[in-house]
């Protein structure tokens, strides 16, 4: 119990210190390297070329340059004047990521390692349409994003909390995650999901504006229902999400039906117990209308017992729900195991008795270390790896 309460304090305290960080940011500041441009939105753009003397249509020139033409220098904009890309090239900046690692999956999953121009290390992985449920021709592409470098919130199971958490990402870092992949694999990302490494809604501020990047039409016109948050289940930022006037797709992992087996997997239980976290589900879907997803890993003897989905349809069934069961993927250093396939259904079959909409998740990229956090928790681990691009 204690060791639970030690990590908890660290928790707190770095959960505060984003907080801090995110409330007291300058709204654009200009790094020696310039102000990375694809972390702006259209109206700060304008303002800039304002201030430049530009004519509006200047910005929509760039607009397209940036996010359908996909150009990663200002020199290659050639119906800008060579005056105003030099000017550009000095006030703002491509800071592209590094790609590290780049591992392709039997079912087609590719997971990417990037390093960040300060050399932390983020993982994204695209995983493609499975072709039962979307038919074999479907163009459909996930792109599952990180939010933060590591995370603070520590959950037991988790490759990202296990190093703990570095730093939010900056809205930039965020949007080029697509941009950066897409070029590389040279698939259309149709579908984002905040469910790589960090907490997306204890990085809000940033998360939200890569998001009407991602979203708008002059940006990457992604539809808002194709954007989904996950969150381990920060309430006063599920209400905050609730009044935004984006219909994006809410996802909470639970992982657990009850207080007492929740705390231990997840610290964040112990700030949010579960009557606050269902309560945040209801207000959420009572605001936008809509279906919320839950997560749910099944750990053998951990949170599988029949016990816990009775409990959790209990829960469920007064919500317009769905649950994903995902089986545990061992991380390396943890004792824990998934539990058998009969297991998993048995679990599946209580939940759907009580006329719960569950899944078993179909498995994506098990072989390529696709849990999130993986990858860069055993590049870390191996203090002599090349850091030499593979790409
Ligand atoms: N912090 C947010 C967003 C990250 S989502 C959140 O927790 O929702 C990362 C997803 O991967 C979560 O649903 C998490 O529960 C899942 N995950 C983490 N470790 C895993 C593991 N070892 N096996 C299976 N899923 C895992
Ligand atoms: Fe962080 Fe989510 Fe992993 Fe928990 S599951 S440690 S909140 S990334």
């Amino acid at each position: 119990m204690r060791a639970v309460a030690a990590a908890d304090q660290g928790y707190l305290k770095a959960h505060e210190r984003m907080e801090t960080e995110s409330a007291t940011r300058p709204k654009l500041t200009t790094t020696p390297q310039g102000i990375p441009i694809t972390g702006l939105l259209k109206e700060e753009l304008q303002q800039h070329f304002k201030e430049l003397g530009q004519p509006a249509y200047r910005v929509e020139q760039l607009l397209d340059w940036l996010y359908e033409k996909r150009v990663d220098s200002f020199q290659a904009m050639s119906n800008l004047p060579k005056a105003l890309r030099e000017q550009l090239e000095t006030l703002f900046s491509f800071s592209l990521p590094e790609i590290l690692e780049h591992t392709v999956s039997n079912d087609h999953t590719q997971k990417f390692l990037l390093r960040l121009t300060d050399g932390n290390l983020i993982e994204t992985v695209l995983v493609p349409a499975t072709p039962a449920k979307f038919g074999k021709s479907s163009e459909r592409q996930t792109l599952c994003i990180s939010s933060q470098v590591g995370c603070a919130y520590g959950c037991r199971f988790c490759a990202s909390g296990l190093q703990g958490w570095k730093r939010n990402l900056k809205s930039h870092e965020i949007v080029e995650q697509l941009l950066r992949i897409e070029k590389i694999s040279g698939k259309i990302v149709n579908n984002i999901v905040f469910m790589g490494m960090g907490e997306p809604l204890a990085n809000f501020d940033n998360m939200m504006k890569a998001v009407k990047i991602l979203n708008s039409p002059w940006g990457l016109n992604i539809g808002a229902r194709q954007i989904t948050v996950s969150t381990s289940g920060l309430v006063p930022q599920i209400q905050a999400l609730a009044e935004q006037p984006l219909q994006l797709r809410l996802a909470i992992s639970l992982h657990g039906a009850t207080d007492p087996v929740r705390d231990e997997l997840m610290p964040v239980n112990r700030r949010y117990n579960l009557d606050a976290l269902w309560g945040a589900c209801h207000y959420y879907q009572a605001r936008k209308k809509q279906k919320v997803s839950f997560e749910y890993i099944l750990i053998q003897n951990v949170n599988d017992s029949l016990e816990q989905a009775v409990q959790l349809a209990k829960k469920a069934t007064q919500l317009d729900c769905k649950i994903n069961l995902i089986p545990y993927n061992c991380v390396e250093g943890l004792s824990w195991e998934r539990p058998s396939t009969e297991r998993q259904h048995a679990f599946l079959s209580r939940l759907r008795q009580s006329g719960v909409a569950a899944t078993i998740r179909q498995e994506k990229g098990h072989d390529i270390n696709a849990a999130c956090g993986q990858l860069r928790l055993r590049r870390e681990q191996m203090a002599s790896a090349p850091a030499l691009p593979l790409l």
